[in-house]
């Protein structure tokens, strides 16, 4: 051992990243390409810009430019709350008594209480570069809809939010929230949309999912003049602006000489992940390195385990492009006792692409062993993490313990997503005993899988 690794290692302004890494570059098998749910035809950026801003469509379509300039006044966002500090978790380690090193990159440190920030940012900037008066989203949870909130007050931007009805009524901090940051929120599914109208007849008194949400987003974005719709996961240009996690944490283990062996992550839409994973799996990618990578999902919402790599849609009204992807199918909702998050039928094209390669693993997780693991983490490391967060919690403690068995000091990297403040409903049922585990069936899964398209000459 050379010096002793601080509690926490943070990087100095200057040693900040100044570009993002876009992984895609590396990948010999590029992720597949967005299709046009009429024609079946690769999307064109102009098909793409009567929804996204121009230059996030530039980035979307990019599979070959490896690292993007980070514009300077992002940088400058960036410092308000970044670097986010990388944390030895030693007080973790002691208590698991592991021969693990164990590291997590915490990204709950600003109000939006998630990583969400990063990309929110980005997407706002490049929706004010083009002159637009607003942008409109989905939000679950509410953690994306709070970082755009955020985002677009920094940038004097309007910004509506559709959010999933359950989550509007059971989270109505998280609202005020939005609405101090200036957001209109409306509980999806509403009136305000055709969409919206459609699946209310359909399904009358359903308390919404993020598949409607967005295209009830999506509607509201191109039927009015000056307005664009951002998304907070799923995409590529989301994974690129989040490779500043994996970023920051390679900087700085480099500046220790540290080198993880497991690279654990939660996988929702895969942003996280994939922006923790992005410089890693670039140097595995070109043979300079090699790494074992870990997305850990909700077993209530198995996309990777037991989903399928095929095109599918991204929205339940079925108004977005389609992408490949790992999907349970878009008419899929988890069980409603599911509380943790990480809900998205679907998983980002670039993660499913590295995980059908065999380049990457995937678990799943009951959601009382999730909770039963973010108590032992907040009550040893003091951090509150959030329900999305603690999958990732409780695998890296799996590994940590296996090490205990083996004898063998690995050094295990994960990602602590958020915080946990705005769950504590969830808490309370896990602490009352009255959290539950589902399991959907073979049968349950079938459902949603009936649902993916069939394309003429492609599935
Ligand atoms: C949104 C969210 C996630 C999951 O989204 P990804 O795109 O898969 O990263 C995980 N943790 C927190 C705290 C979140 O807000």
């Amino acid at each position: 051992m050379s010096q002793e690794i601080p509690y926490k290692i943070y990087l100095e302004e200057n040693e900040m990243p100044k570009q993002w890494y876009n992984v895609r570059a590396d990948m010999k098998k590029k992720p597949a390409p967005l299709l046009n749910p009429g024609t079946g035809e690769p999307m064109k950026a102009e098909e793409l810009e009567a929804v996204f801003c121009k230059e996030l469509v530039q980035q979307e379509l990019d599979n070959d430019t490896a690292y993007i300039d980070i514009p300077q006044e992002i940088q400058d966002f960036y410092k308000m709350y970044r670097p986010s500090p990388l944390v030895r978790a030693y007080c973790l380690e002691k208590h698991l008594d592991t021969p693990a090193k164990i590291y997590y990159k915490f990204e709950g440190n600003n109000t939006s209480g998630s990583h969400k920030l990063n990309s929110a940012i980005a997407q706002a900037y490049y929706a004010k570069q083009q002159g637009l008066k607003g942008v409109t989203t989905e939000t679950g949870a509410g953690q994306w809809g709070t970082a755009l909130s955020m985002a677009c007050a920094y940038l004097g931007l309007d910004c509506k939010v559709y959010m999933v009805k359950v989550s509007y009524e059971q989270k109505p901090f998280r609202r005020e929230v939005m609405r101090t940051y200036g957001a209109s929120v409306t509980p999806s599914p509403s009136m305000d949309t055709e969409v919206g109208k459609r699946i209310l007849e359909a399904h009358p008194g359903t308390t919404g999912s993020l598949g409607c949400a967005i295209s009830e987003a999506v509607e509201v974005a191109t039927t009015n003049e000056g307005y664009r719709y951002v998304l907070g996961s799923v995409l590529n240009q989301v994974l690129l602006h989040q490779s500043v996690i994996g970023l920051e944490s390679k900087a700085a283990m480099d500046k220790y000489g540290i080198k993880p062996d497991v690279i654990i992550g939660c996988a929702g839409g895969g942003s996280n992940l994939g922006g923790l994973i992005s410089p890693f799996m670039g140097e595995k990618l070109r043979g300079e390195a090699d790494y074992q990578f870990i997305a850990v999902e909700p077993a209530s919402c198995p996309s990777f385990t037991r989903g399928k790599y095929l095109y599918d849609f991204c929205d339940t009204g079925m108004i977005c492009p389609l992408a490949k992807m790992y999907t349970l199918g878009s008419g899929f909702i988890p069980s409603a006792n599911h509380a943790g998050g990480l809900r998205f039928h679907g998983m980002s094209s670039i993660l499913s692409e590295l995980y059908d390669q065999g380049l990457m693993e995937a678990r799943a997780v009951e959601q009382t062993e999730v909770f039963a693991a973010a108590e032992e983490f907040a009550r040893v490391e003091g951090i509150l993490p959030a329900p999305e967060s603690s999958h990732a919690i409780k695998v890296a403690m799996d590994e940590a313990l296996k090490c205990k068995e083996t004898g063998e000091e690995k050094t295990i990297l994960f990602g602590l997503t958020g915080t946990g403040y705005f769950d504590m409903v969830a808490y309370e049922k896990f602490h009352d005993g009255e959290m539950s585990d589902y399991i959907p069936t073979d049968e349950d899964l079938q459902k949603g899988f009936d649902g993916i398209p069939s394309i003429p000459g492609i599935q």
